[in-house]
Protein backbone atom coordinates (compact mmCIF):
# COMPACT_ATOMS: atom_id res chain seq x y z
CA UNK A 1 0.00 0.00 0.00
CA UNK A 2 2.94 2.15 0.86
CA UNK A 3 4.88 1.68 -2.35
CA UNK A 4 1.10 2.24 -4.44
CA UNK A 5 0.62 5.22 -2.36
CA UNK A 6 4.45 5.97 -3.30
CA UNK A 7 3.67 5.41 -7.10
CA UNK A 8 0.57 7.28 -7.16
CA UNK A 9 2.07 10.54 -5.75
CA UNK A 10 5.25 10.21 -8.08
CA UNK A 11 2.92 9.99 -10.87
CA UNK A 12 1.09 13.07 -9.80
CA UNK A 13 4.36 14.86 -9.08
CA UNK A 14 5.45 13.91 -12.87
CA UNK A 15 1.74 14.98 -14.45
CA UNK A 16 1.87 17.98 -12.73
CA UNK A 17 5.45 18.83 -13.77
CA UNK A 18 3.87 18.09 -17.34
CA UNK A 19 1.21 20.23 -16.60
CA UNK A 20 3.46 23.54 -15.84
CA UNK A 21 5.54 22.34 -18.50
CA UNK A 22 2.27 22.55 -20.55
CA UNK A 23 1.22 25.89 -19.00
CA UNK A 24 4.49 27.62 -19.43
CA UNK A 25 4.81 26.51 -23.19
CA UNK A 26 1.12 27.94 -23.30
CA UNK A 27 1.85 31.27 -21.78
CA UNK A 28 4.55 31.71 -24.44
CA UNK A 29 2.78 30.83 -27.26
CA UNK A 30 0.08 32.79 -26.23
CA UNK A 31 0.21 36.42 -26.20
CA UNK A 32 -2.70 37.30 -23.28
CA UNK A 33 -0.48 34.83 -21.00
CA UNK A 34 -3.37 32.41 -20.38
CA UNK A 35 -2.73 30.03 -17.18
CA UNK A 36 -3.59 26.63 -16.77
CA UNK A 37 -6.65 25.45 -14.23
CA UNK A 38 -5.65 24.74 -10.82
CA UNK A 39 -6.70 21.30 -9.89
CA UNK A 40 -8.88 21.46 -6.98
CA UNK A 41 -8.78 17.99 -5.25
CA UNK A 42 -11.14 15.61 -5.33
CA UNK A 43 -14.64 16.09 -3.72
CA UNK A 44 -17.30 13.76 -2.33
CA UNK A 45 -20.81 14.72 -0.49
CA UNK A 46 -21.02 14.42 3.37
CA UNK A 47 -24.87 14.23 3.83
CA UNK A 48 -27.58 12.88 1.22
CA UNK A 49 -31.19 13.50 1.68
CA UNK A 50 -34.08 11.56 0.46
CA UNK A 51 -37.95 11.07 1.21
CA UNK A 52 -39.44 8.47 2.58
CA UNK A 53 -43.34 8.97 2.10
CA UNK A 54 -43.95 12.07 4.03
CA UNK A 55 -40.07 12.00 6.11
CA UNK A 56 -37.62 13.72 5.20
CA UNK A 57 -34.39 11.27 6.17
CA UNK A 58 -30.46 12.47 5.49
CA UNK A 59 -27.94 9.90 5.63
CA UNK A 60 -24.78 11.82 7.82
CA UNK A 61 -21.13 10.77 6.67
CA UNK A 62 -19.57 10.50 10.16
CA UNK A 63 -16.00 8.51 8.90
CA UNK A 64 -14.14 8.19 5.84
CA UNK A 65 -11.08 6.17 7.00
CA UNK A 66 -9.16 3.37 4.53
CA UNK A 67 -8.78 0.34 6.76
CA UNK A 68 -7.70 -2.99 6.25
CA UNK A 69 -10.01 -5.39 5.26
CA UNK A 70 -12.60 -6.67 4.33
CA UNK A 71 -10.94 -9.65 5.60
CA UNK A 72 -11.00 -10.98 8.56
CA UNK A 73 -13.92 -8.35 9.26
CA UNK A 74 -15.69 -10.50 6.99
CA UNK A 75 -14.91 -13.99 6.50
CA UNK A 76 -12.66 -14.46 9.44
CA UNK A 77 -13.09 -18.21 9.11
CA UNK A 78 -12.09 -18.30 5.43
CA UNK A 79 -9.06 -18.04 3.84
CA UNK A 80 -7.56 -14.79 3.43
CA UNK A 81 -7.24 -15.22 -1.02
CA UNK A 82 -10.91 -16.20 -1.16
CA UNK A 83 -12.33 -12.81 0.03
CA UNK A 84 -9.49 -10.83 -2.22
CA UNK A 85 -10.81 -13.17 -5.06
CA UNK A 86 -13.86 -11.96 -4.10
CA UNK A 87 -12.91 -8.00 -4.12
CA UNK A 88 -11.05 -8.53 -7.52
CA UNK A 89 -14.15 -9.44 -9.14
CA UNK A 90 -15.80 -6.66 -7.68
CA UNK A 91 -13.17 -4.77 -9.08
CA UNK A 92 -12.33 -3.75 -5.47
CA UNK A 93 -9.28 -3.42 -4.06
CA UNK A 94 -8.12 -7.14 -2.23
CA UNK A 95 -6.88 -5.68 1.12
CA UNK A 96 -8.20 -2.12 1.80
CA UNK A 97 -11.49 -0.54 1.99
CA UNK A 98 -13.59 2.02 3.40
CA UNK A 99 -16.36 1.40 5.31
CA UNK A 100 -19.20 3.76 5.33
CA UNK A 101 -20.20 5.26 8.77
CA UNK A 102 -23.75 6.74 8.29
CA UNK A 103 -25.50 7.61 10.86
CA UNK A 104 -29.61 8.76 9.71
CA UNK A 105 -31.81 11.14 10.72
CA UNK A 106 -35.18 11.20 10.06
CA UNK A 107 -37.45 13.99 10.41
CA UNK A 108 -41.12 12.55 10.56
CA UNK A 109 -42.39 16.09 10.36
CA UNK A 110 -43.43 15.75 14.00
CA UNK A 111 -39.70 14.51 15.31
CA UNK A 112 -36.54 14.35 14.82
CA UNK A 113 -34.84 11.34 14.87
CA UNK A 114 -31.48 10.27 15.03
CA UNK A 115 -30.58 6.31 14.13
CA UNK A 116 -26.39 5.81 15.98
CA UNK A 117 -24.15 8.87 16.49
CA UNK A 118 -20.61 8.06 15.20
CA UNK A 119 -17.31 7.78 16.09
CA UNK A 120 -17.20 11.15 17.65
CA UNK A 121 -13.87 11.96 20.00
CA UNK A 122 -13.84 8.17 20.67
CA UNK A 123 -14.62 5.90 18.46
CA UNK A 124 -13.53 2.89 16.29
CA UNK A 125 -12.21 5.89 13.45
CA UNK A 126 -10.31 8.61 15.11
CA UNK A 127 -10.50 12.26 14.41
CA UNK A 128 -10.09 14.02 11.82
CA UNK A 129 -11.06 10.67 9.55
CA UNK A 130 -13.90 9.82 12.03
CA UNK A 131 -16.08 11.50 14.43
CA UNK A 132 -17.55 14.06 11.81
CA UNK A 133 -21.65 13.83 12.68
CA UNK A 134 -21.40 17.40 14.49
CA UNK A 135 -20.01 18.98 11.05
CA UNK A 136 -22.09 17.20 8.73
CA UNK A 137 -24.87 18.53 10.86
CA UNK A 138 -24.20 21.50 10.49
CA UNK A 139 -24.08 21.33 6.78
CA UNK A 140 -27.07 19.71 6.92
CA UNK A 141 -28.31 22.75 8.45
CA UNK A 142 -29.35 20.66 11.79
CA UNK A 143 -28.78 21.69 15.08
CA UNK A 144 -27.76 19.01 17.51
CA UNK A 145 -30.07 20.70 19.44
CA UNK A 146 -33.32 20.15 18.00
CA UNK A 147 -33.08 16.60 17.85
CA UNK A 148 -35.65 14.80 19.97
CA UNK A 149 -34.54 11.30 20.10
CA UNK A 150 -31.82 9.49 19.36
CA UNK A 151 -31.97 5.78 18.66
CA UNK A 152 -29.18 3.39 18.88
CA UNK A 153 -28.60 0.11 16.91
CA UNK A 154 -25.99 -1.38 19.64
CA UNK A 155 -23.58 0.20 21.52
CA UNK A 156 -19.96 -0.14 20.07
CA UNK A 157 -18.08 2.80 19.93
CA UNK A 158 -18.56 3.75 16.38
CA UNK A 159 -22.20 4.09 17.63
CA UNK A 160 -22.54 5.86 20.45
CA UNK A 161 -18.97 7.75 20.27
CA UNK A 162 -20.73 10.50 19.38
CA UNK A 163 -23.41 10.78 22.14
CA UNK A 164 -21.06 13.25 24.10
CA UNK A 165 -18.33 15.91 23.03
CA UNK A 166 -16.04 17.06 25.60
CA UNK A 167 -17.45 15.13 28.77
CA UNK A 168 -21.49 16.59 27.88
CA UNK A 169 -24.29 14.95 26.05
CA UNK A 170 -23.79 16.69 22.53
CA UNK A 171 -27.75 15.84 22.30
CA UNK A 172 -28.70 18.65 24.54
CA UNK A 173 -32.46 17.98 24.22
CA UNK A 174 -32.59 14.69 23.28
CA UNK A 175 -34.42 11.42 24.63
CA UNK A 176 -33.00 8.29 24.10
CA UNK A 177 -33.85 4.60 23.00
CA UNK A 178 -32.01 1.03 22.95
CA UNK A 179 -32.51 -2.67 23.36
CA UNK A 180 -33.03 -3.14 26.96
CA UNK A 181 -30.86 -6.64 26.53
CA UNK A 182 -27.32 -4.19 24.96
CA UNK A 183 -28.19 -1.75 27.49
CA UNK A 184 -28.53 -4.16 30.48
CA UNK A 185 -25.52 -6.48 28.61
CA UNK A 186 -23.10 -3.41 28.57
CA UNK A 187 -23.92 -2.20 32.32
CA UNK A 188 -22.15 -5.36 33.92
CA UNK A 189 -19.08 -4.44 35.33
CA UNK A 190 -17.41 -7.68 33.77
CA UNK A 191 -17.45 -5.81 30.51
CA UNK A 192 -14.60 -4.08 31.44
CA UNK A 193 -12.53 -7.30 32.34
CA UNK A 194 -12.33 -7.76 28.50
CA UNK A 195 -9.10 -7.76 26.94
CA UNK A 196 -7.92 -3.39 26.93
CA UNK A 197 -7.14 -3.62 23.39
CA UNK A 198 -10.35 -5.62 22.19
CA UNK A 199 -13.75 -3.96 20.74
CA UNK A 200 -15.87 -5.25 23.57
CA UNK A 201 -13.70 -3.13 26.25
CA UNK A 202 -13.40 0.20 24.41
CA UNK A 203 -16.93 -0.32 23.73
CA UNK A 204 -17.69 -1.03 27.39
CA UNK A 205 -15.61 2.31 28.58
CA UNK A 206 -17.50 4.69 26.05
CA UNK A 207 -20.41 3.32 26.76
CA UNK A 208 -19.69 4.05 30.73
CA UNK A 209 -19.20 7.27 29.91
CA UNK A 210 -21.12 8.59 27.42
CA UNK A 211 -24.17 6.52 27.51
CA UNK A 212 -24.94 4.80 31.04
CA UNK A 213 -25.50 8.58 32.48
CA UNK A 214 -28.20 9.30 29.99
CA UNK A 215 -30.24 6.32 31.44
CA UNK A 216 -32.78 8.41 32.80
CA UNK A 217 -33.18 9.82 29.98
CA UNK A 218 -33.43 6.30 27.95
CA UNK A 219 -36.53 4.14 26.67
CA UNK A 220 -35.50 0.54 26.71
CA UNK A 221 -36.78 -1.11 23.96
CA UNK A 222 -37.80 -4.67 23.00
CA UNK A 223 -38.25 -5.99 19.37
CA UNK A 224 -41.56 -4.92 17.39
CA UNK A 225 -42.00 -2.19 20.13
CA UNK A 226 -42.93 1.46 18.13
CA UNK A 227 -40.18 3.97 19.11
CA UNK A 228 -42.82 6.84 17.73
CA UNK A 229 -45.02 7.02 15.28
CA UNK A 230 -44.19 5.38 11.49
CA UNK A 231 -41.15 3.60 13.18
CA UNK A 232 -40.51 0.49 14.82
CA UNK A 233 -38.13 -2.05 16.14
CA UNK A 234 -36.93 -5.36 14.53
CA UNK A 235 -34.50 -7.95 16.35
CA UNK A 236 -31.07 -8.45 14.89
CA UNK A 237 -29.31 -10.14 17.83
CA UNK A 238 -26.16 -11.55 17.10
CA UNK A 239 -23.88 -8.67 16.31
CA UNK A 240 -24.14 -8.01 19.97
CA UNK A 241 -26.92 -9.51 22.10
CA UNK A 242 -29.41 -6.60 22.00
CA UNK A 243 -28.60 -5.57 18.43
CA UNK A 244 -32.40 -4.13 16.89
CA UNK A 245 -32.74 -3.04 13.59
CA UNK A 246 -35.05 -0.49 12.72
CA UNK A 247 -38.40 0.03 10.19
CA UNK A 248 -38.95 3.45 9.17
CA UNK A 249 -42.44 3.80 7.27
CA UNK A 250 -44.78 6.34 5.77
CA UNK A 251 -47.38 6.67 3.50
CA UNK A 252 -46.63 3.29 1.74
CA UNK A 253 -42.96 4.07 1.68
CA UNK A 254 -40.60 2.17 3.89
CA UNK A 255 -36.84 2.42 4.58
CA UNK A 256 -34.70 -0.69 6.66
CA UNK A 257 -32.39 0.83 8.67
CA UNK A 258 -30.00 -2.44 9.60
CA UNK A 259 -26.69 -1.03 11.77
CA UNK A 260 -24.05 -3.66 11.44
CA UNK A 261 -26.27 -6.30 9.67
CA UNK A 262 -23.42 -5.98 7.12
CA UNK A 263 -19.92 -5.06 7.35
CA UNK A 264 -19.29 -5.27 3.57
CA UNK A 265 -21.71 -5.04 0.76
CA UNK A 266 -20.16 -7.02 -1.60
CA UNK A 267 -19.03 -9.85 0.76
CA UNK A 268 -21.07 -9.87 3.88
CA UNK A 269 -24.11 -10.34 1.42
CA UNK A 270 -22.34 -12.62 -1.44
CA UNK A 271 -22.05 -15.18 2.04
CA UNK A 272 -23.81 -14.15 4.92
CA UNK A 273 -22.47 -17.29 6.38
CA UNK A 274 -19.17 -16.34 6.56
CA UNK A 275 -17.89 -15.19 9.55
CA UNK A 276 -17.78 -11.83 11.08
CA UNK A 277 -15.12 -10.33 12.99
CA UNK A 278 -17.15 -8.03 14.90
CA UNK A 279 -20.19 -10.18 15.92
CA UNK A 280 -19.93 -11.41 19.38
CA UNK A 281 -22.12 -14.51 18.50
CA UNK A 282 -20.62 -15.48 15.09
CA UNK A 283 -23.87 -18.06 14.64
CA UNK A 284 -26.37 -15.51 15.48
CA UNK A 285 -25.10 -12.66 13.21
CA UNK A 286 -24.84 -14.98 10.65
CA UNK A 287 -28.34 -16.67 11.15
CA UNK A 288 -29.65 -12.66 11.54
CA UNK A 289 -27.56 -11.76 8.33
CA UNK A 290 -29.41 -14.02 6.13
CA UNK A 291 -32.83 -13.33 7.69
CA UNK A 292 -32.20 -10.15 7.28
CA UNK A 293 -31.36 -9.84 3.84
CA UNK A 294 -34.42 -12.65 2.85
CA UNK A 295 -36.67 -9.98 3.99
CA UNK A 296 -35.11 -7.06 1.79
CA UNK A 297 -34.99 -9.00 -0.58
CA UNK A 298 -38.57 -10.15 -0.39
CA UNK A 299 -40.06 -7.13 0.80
CA UNK A 300 -37.68 -4.96 -1.93
CA UNK A 301 -37.10 -2.40 0.64
CA UNK A 302 -34.33 0.64 0.42
CA UNK A 303 -32.15 -0.48 2.98
CA UNK A 304 -29.90 1.99 5.18
CA UNK A 305 -26.22 0.25 5.54
CA UNK A 306 -24.67 2.06 8.30
CA UNK A 307 -21.18 0.31 6.93
CA UNK A 308 -21.76 0.32 3.31
CA UNK A 309 -20.19 2.68 1.13
CA UNK A 310 -21.73 6.47 1.38
CA UNK A 311 -24.71 7.05 0.71
CA UNK A 312 -25.48 3.77 2.10
CA UNK A 313 -29.20 3.18 0.84
CA UNK A 314 -29.49 0.34 -1.59
CA UNK A 315 -31.86 -2.46 -2.11
CA UNK A 316 -31.07 -6.48 -1.74
CA UNK A 317 -31.46 -8.52 -4.59
CA UNK A 318 -30.85 -12.82 -4.43
CA UNK A 319 -27.63 -13.87 -6.18
CA UNK A 320 -27.01 -17.80 -6.41
CA UNK A 321 -26.94 -18.68 -2.25
CA UNK A 322 -26.43 -15.46 -1.07
CA UNK A 323 -27.58 -12.16 -1.84
CA UNK A 324 -25.95 -8.67 -3.72
CA UNK A 325 -26.15 -4.52 -2.89
CA UNK A 326 -27.73 -2.68 -5.60
CA UNK A 327 -26.94 1.12 -4.49
CA UNK A 328 -29.47 3.50 -4.70
CA UNK A 329 -29.70 5.77 -8.48
CA UNK A 330 -32.94 6.89 -9.23
CA UNK A 331 -35.96 4.81 -7.32
CA UNK A 332 -36.33 7.36 -4.77
CA UNK A 333 -37.03 10.08 -7.03
CA UNK A 334 -39.89 8.85 -8.67
ZN1 LIG B 1 -20.44 -0.60 13.40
Amino acid sequence: MITSTRAVTRRRLMSSAAAMAAGSALAASTPSGGAASPHHGPTRASFHRIEIGAFEVTMLLDATAMIDGPWPIVGEDRPRGEIEALMRENRLPPTRFQPGFTPVLVNTGRQTVLFDTGNGGVGFVPRPAGGRLGERLAAAGVDPAAIDLVVLTHCHTDHIGGLAEGGRPFFPNAAYAVCAREFDFWSKPERLSAEPDGNEYKSALVFGEAFRPLAERTRFLKPGDEVCPGIHALAAFGHTPGHLAYHVESEGRRLLIWGDCAHHEVASLAHPEWSAFFDMDKAQGAATRRAIYEMAATEEIVVAGYHTSFPSLGYVARNGTGYRWVPVSYQLDL
